[in-house]
């Protein structure tokens, strides 16, 4: 895996999970951890878990270790699926800007201490998604679909 270049396949419920987190949470920010898997070469996001932090503001949202590891565990736990593990990062921006410095210097970093690339999402007011991703400590280009890599004709 060279990690220069990711592609990403949003699945199933991604969408609309991080759509119903944000909303709940504007007008500040919400994040929290993906879950997904590789397939071949393409990084498949499935789901997406809330890692809530009581001081989020509107500008910003902290992902605190401890509350982040709970809520993976006990999604893991939940979704049983033999496939599904960390693969990035989520927040969300009540404002219509993409993600900022500090978010792909943050995402650059934590990549650091994984084999595979890192993706972040950051989710809009417009529904959108900012896609990112880094290998350790570098940014990769992204490309970005929507189908499940299953259905794919
Ligand atoms: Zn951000």
């Amino acid at each position: 895996m060279t990690g220069h270049h990711v592609r990403v396949w949003l699945a199933g419920p991604i969408a609309t999970e991080l759509n119903d987190l944000a909303t709940a949470a504007a007008p500040r920010e919400t994040g929290g951890l993906l879950l997904g898997w590789w397939d071949d070469d393409a990084l498949v996001v499935r789901h997406a878990v809330e890692a809530p932090d009581r001081q989020a503001s509107r500008s910003s949202w902290n992902r605190r270790p401890g509350v982040a590891k709970r809520a993976l565990n006990i999604a893991l736990q939940e979704l049983d699926h033999p496939l599904l593990g960390y693969i990035g990062d989520w927040h969300s921006h009540p404002e219509v800007c993409g993600a900022s410095g500090r978010d792909t210097q943050s995402l650059a970093a934590t990549s650091l201490q994984y084999a595979d690339p890192l993706v972040l999402l950051v989710h809009l007011p417009d529904r959108t998604l900012d896609v990112r991703a880094a290998h350790r400590g570098h940014p990769c280009s992204v490309s970005v679909s929507r189908q499940d890599p299953r259905t794919r004709s």
